[in-house]
């Protein structure tokens, strides 16, 4: 690494200890950054890469609700507004118990870059809680998102900062938080959350989207090498919104996906995974995917191990951060496996990309493989600023355009710096130029 650029990532390194996921997602972008500045040494003289690592304003707050037994609970809010220049912050919550802020933070820098490469006018955010919605009722749910929003909405608006999902809040949360929102403000403002139900300001296509666009996307990887989904063998992790939706798409273009996986274990389907039925018990019943290999015959259920030790040629991680590891990695790669395409945000550790771009694997990473959502979440806020709702048709081919316009633009940024094909350097420098650009013009704030 350029030694500017590594003293400047010291200084943000120990400016924020034991952040390490942000300290992660820093260090990968940093490593993609040389060139950029040896052509733009504007942007060393105006700090920008000093102030893009500093958010914009960061909220830690209390959320006190009681659970179905009178119990007082307590846990911690956050929300990270990282970075403005190019729209307001936008980005999803997660509720989940390894919630804390380095999470936060290292979730809402890959938004920014995320958010510029997807074309739409969006800065980077994120937040979230350690509430665990695990086990929960509705009634407990409904309550903490009220308790949230009581004083998340003071922070938050439609031309402010626009919250949406992310693992562990779905349509059911997005509805209690706006709920609360238009209770508390006196203003229904479409604008101020994405991933809302579709009969009262929410856009179709906006639940596949992430799923829909990492496939997409890896599709795109998968022609510059003269193929496609058609006849892979494809394993995915996770069994969320992400997940099921990469499996529908995935299977749509003629893949066979053997595998899938929560918490508790995977299964392993060699006939092609029922997207029907497991659909039912994850989104309906909210049941576990061992009920799966229950109701289906053929179906293996492994509790020990991991949903990586399935041989694919297209692995599509879609669970959480570093859920696949260097090992892993080497392990698929002897086994065949051509395509990576990251559905959840940073799912492949730093040595699992390692082995990856070695071996000549297409590596598509998460900042650019899963823009589909955040992505089809502009395309809800343009609905709800000219209260319109547009066919499911029109929706899904604008996502399709922006999911190959975003391939375009890391592979040529790629081409440009003379790295055809690490779509991890596109993706950064890509990403990163349009952020920089905007933060140079709008002058030193
Ligand atoms: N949480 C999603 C992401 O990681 C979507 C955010 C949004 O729609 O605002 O990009």
């Amino acid at each position: 690494m350029d030694a500017r650029l590594e003293a400047i990532r010291d200084t943000v390194l120990a400016r924020n200890p034991g952040e390490a996921e942000f300290h992660q997602a820093v260090v990968e972008v940093f490593e993609s950054l040389g060139p950029v500045h040896d052509r733009h040494p504007e942007f060393l003289e105006a700090a920008i890469l000093e102030r893009l690592c500093e958010p914009e304003r960061q909220i830690i707050f209390r959320v006190p609700w009681a659970d179905d037994q009178g119990r007082v609970q307590i846990n911690r809010g956050f929300r990270v507004e990282f970075n403005s220049a190019l729209g307001p912050y936008k980005g999803g919550l997660r509720f989940h118990p390894s919630v804390y802020l380095g999470i936060v933070k290292f979730l809402g820098f890959e938004q920014i870059f995320k958010n510029a490469l997807t074309g739409m006018p969006i800065g980077g955010g994120k937040g979230g809680s350690d509430f665990d919605p695990r086990g929960r009722s509705d009634a407990e749910v409904m309550r903490f998102c009220q308790s949230f929003m009581t004083e998340l909405y003071r922070h938050i608006g439609e031309y402010t900062d626009v919250p949406a999902g992310d693992i562990g809040v779905g349509g059911r949360e997005i509805g209690y938080l706006f709920g609360q929102y238009k209770r508390i403000t006196n203003r229904y403002e479409s604008g101020v959350l994405t991933g809302k139900g579709i009969s009262w300001g929410g856009s179709l296509v906006r639940p596949e989207a992430t799923g829909f666009g990492t496939v997409i996307f890896t599709e795109e990887m998968l022609k510059t090498r003269g193929t496609s989904f058609d006849g892979q063998r494809v394993v995915v992790s996770g069994s969320g919104n992400v997940a099921i939706n990469a499996v529908a798409k995935a299977q749509s273009l003629g893949a066979t996906v053997v595998a899938c996986s929560d918490s508790s274990g995977y299964i392993v389907d060699e006939a092609g995974i029922d997207v029907g039925l497991l659909r039912q018990i994850k989104e309906v019943e909210r049941g576990r995917l061992k009920d799966y290999s229950l109701r289906r015959s053929g179906v293996a259920y492994v509790e020990a191990g991991s949903v990586w030790d399935v041989d694919a040629t297209v692995a599509l991680p879609c669970a959480t951060q570093n859920e696949l590891d260097g090992g892993a990695a080497a392990r698929l790669v002897r086994n065949g496996l051509i395509a990576v395409g990251e559905g959840a945000n940073m799912p492949s550790t730093r040595e699992a990309v390692a082995v990856f771009q070695e071996a000549g694997v297409l590596f598509g990473p998460g900042k650019a493989a899963n823009a589909g959502g955040v992505a089809t979440s502009a395309l809800e806020m343009q609905q709800n600023a000219s209260r319109d709702s547009w066919s499911f048709e029109h929706t899904e081919q604008r996502l399709t355009d922006i999911m190959v316009g975003i391939h375009h633009r890391c592979a040529s940024t790629a081409d440009e710096y003379g790295e055809p094909g690490n779509y991890v350097l596109g993706a950064n420098i890509g990403g990163f130029v349009k952020v920089a650009d905007a933060m140079l013009a709008q002058g030193l704030i």
